[in-house]
């Protein structure tokens, strides 16, 4: 089922949970052992992240470097099949644009669509890890709204072969992401907020946004979407801080600020278990503002933290 019909569905706030596809070489049990203890709580939905290829430089016997291209989580279209497989529950894959040609995009809908996939998460991604500017492959897509534009395009039955006539239409349901803070490359909040709305003009279906840890950020980005015409849905990303390293590393790659207030708990900490129980706190706090308010989906990033999200959840619920 599409994401826009369990939100029209529902009763009360919804809850969905985001995993990363094993890295090459774990299996996907590991995945299974960290989604197993989160599905008593019942997600409307799960999405999976897209990792594009790295570059590494691999010695040689000689001494000098071969440069080797890795992907390491592949299977997103697979990891999503086999969660809807053993959960009986709804998936939401990530596209991105980088490092995927068109044609690759085409052939990973089409892969979706004969799963039984009903939604994707259009993204653009990020400059590969050890390049700074995100450049798009010579075929590829540059921006989000590229992407987007391929997928409404295919739900119209408009491949890239124009000769293909009568061609299926496949029926995604479209999210995009927004963020509260500002996209990071953006020159500013009101010119991120006029390309969000672009892609909402074009066909996305809901909005889904990057972490933040004050609410008071997450209300006044949903007020301007609101005051400029922005009728979709606005999820909420949410995630649990959980050592203190994270105070530097999370504004550092997600380009997102702490709270003062809860920097100077997490300062205060000895060991990262006491780190962990006031990330739990905070994100419970978080949880139920938010649900009051009447969020229509609480979703959480799980990264690796699926016992502090079960706790969250059992007190939420
Ligand atoms: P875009 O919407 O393309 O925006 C990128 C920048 O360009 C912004 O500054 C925007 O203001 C600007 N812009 C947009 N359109 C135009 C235009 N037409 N002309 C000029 N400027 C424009 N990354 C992954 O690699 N894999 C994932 O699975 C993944 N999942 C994510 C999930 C969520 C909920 C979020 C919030 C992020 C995720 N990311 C993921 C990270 C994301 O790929 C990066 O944040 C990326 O830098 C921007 O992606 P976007 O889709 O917001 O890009």
């Amino acid at each position: 089922m599409k994401v826009t019909e369990h939100i029209a569905r529902a009763k009360d706030t919804l809850i969905s949970f985001e995993v990363l596809p094993p890295l090459k070489g774990k299996g996907i049990e590991a995945l299974y052992k960290h989604l197993d203890p989160l599905m008593e709580f019942k997600p409307a939905f799960i999405n999976v992240t897209y990792h594009r290829s790295e570059h590494v430089f691999k010695k040689r016997p000689d001494g000098s470097f071969e440069k080797v291209i890795i992907r390491k989580r592949p299977g997103t279209e697979a990891i999503c099949a086999a969660i809807m497989n053993r959960y009986n529950v709804d998936t939401v894959p990530h596209l991105i644009c980088g490092g995927f040609s068109v044609q690759e995009t085409e052939d990973a809908l089409l892969t979706l669509s004969y799963l039984g996939i009903d939604n994707v998460l259009v993204l653009r991604g990020d400059p590969p890890k050890n390049e700074t500017v995100f450049e798009p492959e010579p075929n590829g897509h540059r921006y989000a709204l590229d992407l987007l534009r391929q997928v409404v395009n295919l739900n119209a039955g408009i491949y890239l072969e124009e000769e293909l006539k009568d061609a299926t239409k496949t029926s995604f349901c479209i999210g995009v992401a927004g963020y509260p803070e500002k996209h990071h490359e953006a020159p500013n909040m009101e010119t991120d907020l006029h390309f969000l709305k672009k892609k909402v003009d074009e066909g996305a279906d809901y909005i889904v946004t990057q972490m933040f840890f004050d609410n008071r950020k997450f209300y006044s980005f949903v007020e301007k979407c609101r005051s400029m015409g922005i009728t979709v849905p606005i999820i909420p990303g949410l995630k649990p801080v959980t050592s203190k390293k994270q105070l530097t590393v999370l504004p550092k790659t997600f380009h997102i600020d702490i709270p003062p207030e809860l920097s100077r708990e997490i300062l205060k900490c000895k060991t990262d278990e006491e780190v962990e129980r006031i990330g739990e706190e905070w994100l419970l706090e978080q949880s139920l503002d938010l649900k009051k308010n009447g969020v229509p989906v609480l979703h959480y990033y799980t990264l690796g933290k699926p016992k502090v999200i079960a706790r969250v959840m059992k007190r939420l619920l």
